[in-house]
């Protein structure tokens, strides 16, 4: 039996299902047999104690995941929340029915919302869990301890419970719900954790051995001695790619393609040199400002902006202006709402609005780019025409940063490469923004992921197309969407004119590895293999079958 959902990473594993713990029952709303005031002091001294184990557990842990269990502890502490919790107290029920009442009132806030807040919905249902396990003096639920390593199993993984899970003993992760930028998948990514989300596996056995396989999306049941042994030479091969000699990216014919990494604070920017990122190929500033209620001063901007340029010496820094909007929401930029958000005014249609913040932005990575030897170049988001692209151009030289460029994340800016790459300096494709355009299928709704995929013939048209006008101008077209982490697209990507490749550091080993197999005159015959395709799942076989007739 095959179970399929999305795979975070490349990585595979072999191991015994593990459930998590069922959540608990949902709290009687009979009334209360003690005073309200009473009841209050019992759910304020639980989130306390949830608070405060949860900072515990921030301090044994670094990344994202100190972020996420802090995150959680402020969310507890909010007085919006006490205030609700003291509404629903009011009706006179017991301080659990108060809580779950709360936080699901919350929950549905964040679900309706959709997108990246949506995401944030499992955080909520998580916190009420724990202060609720509190109140009723019972073991909060959680993963699961078999005493031996295990594949564990979720409806949807609580951020608290990924940011610190055992990896000796976690050999993969599977959850039910979750889109591909959830908190698991997000985690997951950064631990290098074998992941798989969105599965429709609910009717996996406890204790029954599976392989997890992230990179075909696919969780296989009652697997033969020749599957174990296949996923068994893959897990050494991984192995062997990842402890490979780092150098730079490179093809068989020794043409460089440089490899970069796509980060969204500095703190990952020592990680990524130790992985060997040639240097950045996207930072995405808007990741630093999510939980901003005022636009950031130029002073703290320059601070985030210098940190990310140090780790960077002599190196190229690719900086994206803040792409607002849609799944990525700033409370200082735009903010009405839209029918269509994807559609509607973000990226550099909302920067254009609130000129003061873009022009802040740039003054403030002048400021760093001039106090270090990077090689600092700036980008603008979500261009979709000529006149866009000239305008951010232009501002960008202004403000002292003299190579600007765009990214193609909108068809018509692919169709018009040759006139974009015309008042710019250089080109980064956004894969994933470009396939949800040109597909018509919205990246965050798993209902549609098939869609998603930027193996589609039509998007690799569109990256040629870009490519050939790089070519023709004689300037650098980097990819820096997901799929240049997949190292068979990545040849595609190379064969379609892309100059260099960013990525999710953890990524950048299996590039590395898969670029060195092949000249460039290959990976154009690869490329051409799959453009010849009618749909995305032929366009991969393609593509593989080419590759494998040149590598034997
Ligand atoms: C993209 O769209 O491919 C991209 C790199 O930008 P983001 O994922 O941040 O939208
Ligand atoms: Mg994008």
């Amino acid at each position: 039996m095959e179970y399929s959902g999305t795979g975070v990473g490349r990585g595979i594993a072999i191991g015994p299902v593990a459930w998590m713990s069922p959540p608990m029952p949902e709290p009687s709303a009979a009334p209360s047999l003690v005073t309200a005031e009473r009841e209050l002091e019992r759910a304020q001294d639980a989130a306390a104690e949830v608070a405060r184990e949860l900072r515990r557990r921030a301090g044994t842990v670094d990344g994202s995941g100190r972020e996420v269990l802090e995150a959680q502890a402020l969310m507890l502490e909010d007085p919006a929340v006490d205030s609700s919790v003291r509404e629903h107290l009011a009706r006179g029920v017991t301080a659990e029915r108060a809580v779950f009442d709360a936080f699901a009132g919350y929950r549905a806030l964040l679900m309706g919302m959709g997108g990246y807040l949506a995401e944030r919905a499992a955080d909520l249902a998580d916190l009420s869990q724990r202060v609720i396990a509190v109140l009723t003096h019972s073991s909060p639920p959680g993963v699961p301890d078999p005493g031996h390593p295990f594949v564990l199993v979720a409806n949807d993984l609580a951020p608290a419970d990924t940011a610190t899970l055992d990896l000796e003993q976690v050999l993969a992760v599977v959850t039910l719900e979750g889109g591909p930028t959830s908190h698991t998948a997000i985690l997951a990514r950064e631990k290098s954790l074998v992941a798989i989300v969105g599965a429709d596996a609910s009717g996996l056995v406890e204790g029954a051995t599976v392989i997890v396989d992230a990179e075909r999306g696919r969780i296989l049941t009652d697997p033969t001695a020749e599957d174990v042994a296949a996923a068994t030479a893959r897990q050494e091969a991984l192995v062997a790619e990842a402890a490979a000699p780092i150098t730079a990216g490179r093809l068989a014919d020794g043409t460089p393609m440089p490899l970069l990494a796509n980060l969204g604070s500095p703190d990952g920017a020592a990680e990524a040199v130790r992985l060997g990122a040639e240097g950045v190929g996207l930072f995405r500033t808007e990741f630093l400002f999510l939980d901003a209620e005022a636009a950031p001063t130029v002073e703290a901007q320059r601070d985030a902006y210098e940190r990310l340029l140090a780790a960077f010496p002599g190196r190229k820094v690719v900086v994206r202006v803040l792409d607002a909007g849609a799944d990525k929401p700033l409370a200082f930029l735009g903010g009405a709402h839209e029918e269509n958000p994807a559609l509607g005014l973000r990226g550099i249609r909302a920067l254009r609005r609130a000129e003061p913040v873009l022009r802040d932005q740039l003054d403030a990575l002048a400021g760093a780019a001039a106090r270090s030897s990077a090689k600092v170049e700036v980008m603008a988001p979500m261009i979709a025409t000529v006149e866009e692209a000239d305008w951010f151009a232009a501002v960008a030289r202004e403000s002292g940063l003299p190579v600007a460029g765009v990214m193609i994340e909108v068809p018509a800016a692919a169709l018009l490469a040759r006139r974009m790459l015309g008042v710019v300096d250089f080109a980064s494709i956004g894969t994933n923004d470009l396939t949800q355009y040109t597909m018509a299928a919205d990246r965050l709704l798993g209902g549609v992921a098939e869609l998603q995929d930027p193996w589609h013939p039509a998007v690799l048209r569109l990256v040629r197309e870009v490519g050939e006008a790089g070519a023709a101008l004689g300037k650098p077209v980097g990819i820096c969407g997901e799929a240049a982490a997949d190292p068979l697209l990545a040849v595609v990507l190379v064969g379609l004119g892309a100059t260099s490749l960013s990525m999710s550091p953890s990524a950048l080993a299996g590039v590395r590895a898969q670029l060195a197999r092949v000249t460039a005159a290959q990976a154009r015959e690869i490329a051409a293999a799959a453009l010849d395709a009618d749909d995305a799942a032929t366009a991969r076989r393609a593509a593989r079958a080419a590759a494998d007739a040149f590598l034997g």
